[in-house]
């Protein structure tokens, strides 16, 4: 498995004095990203113009690299469509869940749910007067809390802050016996862990594709709708790329069918093309060689973190099966260690109010990294190397 893994790391363009544990929020571009790009301004589109829009079938692109995610999640083909933000993708899926529940007027949530997926919950509500409710639960309290009122369960599989990892096998299942309609934000798990949302019979689900599928700042999000819900799904932003027939400019809008009715306006063909040279090494390695080798990284980032620093409160599940790929530390100046660590070489992150976050993707990630990466932290902790003024004084991204 390694020597997968030792070619996978030449495949991506990293500083080479740089351990990168924050591929959880921001991915690192491949060695082909810049080429690929080029080659589409160059040859593409400075050649063909707006000729490219058929000619380089630009037109197709969010279909065809949605179907090379679809692969990743255990998705069928044309299940899947790229585009926009992950927010804008999470309201599609919103509006469409609720309304296909005729009666129920519940969103349940949990308080592991990263903030703009609840705000735009909010925001949905509003905007219908308030005909529904949000209701969030703490994470442990989400089974409990599902019952025969709730008309859709809308959950981030893995918490952003903590790592920890939901059920979402046994969580779907409860839901589709209580007839409760699921989202999954697989935000923190596409890329990293196996996902089969054909298996668990998911009704609806969401990404983004700049943290472990490494497509770049602000690369664009996707979003999946069941098959059984192609012809009734709605999607309340209508552009006119979700028509079924776009250049017949109709006036009278008819969604296109299947999960193409998602797309909204005009796709962003330089960021869909830079996010296709890391979705084609997925396609050489196996999703759960990803997994497990993930688990091993942290695995041995907690062992070695806690032998030399045994009082550093570790917030992660101590249960790899129970996190995703990054693991977290509370530590009251956590700022100052993380701003520290990056001074040092170790780029991690940090979120309010005192968690220290590091991510570990095997696919650009090895083991000498991760002792290198423990052992810059202990001497940081140990000489309080953190402790300048400089270092606390945060910078607006966190
Ligand atoms: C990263 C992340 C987002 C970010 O959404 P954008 O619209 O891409 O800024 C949303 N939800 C979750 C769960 C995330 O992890």
């Amino acid at each position: 498995m390694n020597s997968v893994f030792n070619k996978t790391k030449q495949l991506f363009d990293i500083p080479s004095d740089t351990v990168y544990l924050d591929g959880n929020s921001l991915g690192p571009p491949t060695k082909m990203t810049s080429e690929k790009v080029c080659a589409l301004i160059e040859r593409k589109w400075a050649k063909l113009l707006v000729k490219g829009w058929n000619e380089d079938n630009w037109i197709d692109k969010p279909k065809h690299v949605g179907n090379k995610i679809a692969k990743l999640i255990g998705a069928k083909d044309n299940t899947v469509v790229v585009g926009d933000t992950l927010s804008v993708k999470t309201y599609q899926a919103l509006y469409a869940a609720i309304k296909l529940q005729k009666k129920r007027n519940v969103i349940l949530s949990d308080t592991g749910n990263f903030q703009s997926d609840l705000y735009i919950a909010m925001g949905l509500i509003e905007s219908f007067n308030q005909k529904y409710e949000l209701k969030v639960v703490k994470p442990e309290d989400v089974a409990e809390a599902m019952t025969d009122e709730i008309g859709v369960l809308f959950l981030t599989e893995v918490d952003y802050r903590t790592g920890r990892k939901h059920d979402m096998s046994r969580l779907t299942e409860k839901a589709r016996k209580l007839g409760i309609i699921t989202i999954w934000d697989l935000a923190h798990s596409v890329g990293i862990l196996p996902i089969n949302l054909e298996l668990l019979q998911v009704d609806f689900a969401v990404g983004c594709t700049y943290k472990y599928l490494n497509g770049g700042p602000g690369s664009p999000a996707f979003i999946y709708i069941a098959p059984k819900h192609h012809n009734t799904a709605q999607n309340p932003i209508k552009g006119w790329l979700g028509h079924s027939s776009p250049f017949s400019f109709l006036n009278t809008y008819h969604p296109a069918p299947g999960v193409e009715k998602m797309q909204i306006g005009t796709p962003p063909v330089i960021a869909i093309t830079a996010l296709e040279p890391s979705l084609d090494i997925f396609s050489e390695i196996d999703i759960k060689a990803v997994r497990q080798k993930s688990i091993e990284l942290t695995d041995l980032f907690i062992i070695e973190t806690r032998k030399k620093n045994p009082m550093l409160e570790l917030i992660s599940p101590d249960k790899a099966e129970e996190r995703g790929a990054h693991v977290s530390y509370r530590f009251k100046n956590g700022y100052a260690v993380v701003r520290c660590l990056i001074n040092h070489g170790v780029i991690c992150d940090f979120r309010v109010p005192d968690i220290m976050r590091f991510g570990f993707n095997p696919l650009y990630i090895n083991e000498s990294d991760v002792r290198k990466a423990s052992n810059i932290l202990t001497k940081i902790l140990k000489y309080k190397k953190w402790d300048k003024p400089h270092l606390k004084q945060k910078l607006f991204v966190t």
